[in-house]
């Protein structure tokens, strides 16, 4: 095969296989004299840009250089993949640069969750992980929910200086960016790219008012993503794409609960209870005998149980158990990335099985 060349824009080596990765252009573009990637040719044409993802060592180059910027950093978080889309480490290396956490999706959330809870939820977190931020805010990037109030907190936390967006794949960071230059640039203000000491990838730059930019970072791949296990055809199933309807079940002690072929929930311990299941509403459920479940997985996941389908089932790493005495009522079992149950009464021990890797663990219910 004859040497790639380098897109025209940001410099990056073309290829041709991976739309999500840096230096995508479509194989045709490859016949003309010069080539663009898919994501400058965007951003020129269109002033709107698109996902990219980076490798772990760029990313820790650009989070090392942001601690030598000064401005704000605002750090996106998905609110239903808290832990999975958290950036581990990421309060090392901004320096005394503030940071704003903003948490995105928020229209996923049942009406009948608090917001205030979820922010308190969310600070008591991010504190417990080592960052404080100036401010913690819920937004839906997709519906424009809190996204008026995101701006004008982003203008007072910056103080004349830069603006840093941060965050791993699937947080819905470009959707978020896209909006916000939907309101910034006004005409004649254009997006350019400007680079970024020592990595392999152009920030893209949206000027402000007082001649301060607001800069896309490329988002990072976080490996304990439940995502990053499901095929990208299946992932619409397990990703909530409208509010959570939850789903209540009335359980006996020696009862478990499967969540498609994903999860396991088993209750081992306690008095009769409610167990409310917060996941993506097209999730099958799935209730058997907690003494039948391990042999019900193995002859039937990929099929009674799914997704994953029989195709993918062998990709999903196997089920780890994580085994929870509750003591309060209202607690939610969190399984990153998928989603939540409530365990309704007090003094419950159960058992949430998920994909090796994925976050396991609980707080007081966010309802
Ligand atoms: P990025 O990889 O962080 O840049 O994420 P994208 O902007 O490409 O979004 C990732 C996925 O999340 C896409 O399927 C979006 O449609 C979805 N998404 C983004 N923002 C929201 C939101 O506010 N609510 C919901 N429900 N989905 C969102």
């Amino acid at each position: 095969m004859s040497e790639m060349p380098n897109c025209i824009g940001c410099g990056a080596t073309i290829q041709t296989e991976n739309p999500k990765e840096v230096g995508y252009a479509p194989p045709a573009s490859l016949e003309k004299d010069t080539v663009i990637c898919q994501r400058c040719f965007r951003l020129k044409n269109y002033n709107e840009i698109q996902p990219v993802s980076l490798t772990d060592d760029d990313f820790l180059k650009i989070l090392n250089g942001l601690g030598e910027q000064q401005g704000l950093i605002v750090k996106i978080v998905d609110i239903f993949d808290f832990n999975g889309s958290w950036l581990p480490g990421l309060h090392r290396f901004v320096g005394k640069n503030p940071v704003l956490l903003v948490a995105n999706k928020v229209d996923l959330l049942p009406k009948s969750v608090k917001p205030k809870k979820v922010i308190n939820w969310l600070k008591r977190e991010a504190r417990s992980l080592g960052l404080q931020p100036v401010d913690v805010m819920l937004v839906s990037a997709h519906k424009g929910i809190g996204m008026g109030e995101v701006v004008e907190a982003i203008n007072k936390y910056r103080e004349g200086k830069d603006v840093y967006v941060v965050g791993c794949t699937n947080v819905g960071k470009s959707t978020f960016i896209n909006r916000i230059i939907k309101q910034a640039t006004g005409e004649g203000n254009i997006i350019t790219t400007s680079h970024f000491p020592g990595t392999t990838l152009d920030m893209i730059e949206i000027p402000l008012d007082d001649g301060s930019a607001l800069y896309d970072t490329p988002g990072i791949i976080n490996h304990h993503q439940m995502a990053h296990h499901i095929h990208s055809s299946e992932l619409k199933t397990i990703m909530p794409k409208k509010e959570i309807k939850p789903k209540v079940y009335q359980q006996n002690e020696g009862q478990s609960l499967f969540i498609g072929a994903l999860a396991r929930f088993d209750f081992i311990k306690g008095d009769r209870s409610a167990f409310t299941i917060y996941a993506a509403n097209d999730l099958p459920i799935h209730r058997t005998k907690l003494e039948k479940a391990d042999l019900l997985y193995q002859e039937h996941k990929g099929e009674l149980l799914a997704p994953p389908s029989k195709e993918f089932i062998d990709q999903l790493p196997e089920l780890v158990s994580h085994e929870f005495a509750i003591k309060e009522g209202k607690t939610d079992v969190v399984i990153s990335g998928l989603g939540w149950v409530t365990v309704q009464h007090p003094n419950v021990v159960v058992a949430a099985h998920a994909p090796k890797g994925v976050e396991v663990f609980i707080r007081p219910s966010l309802i």
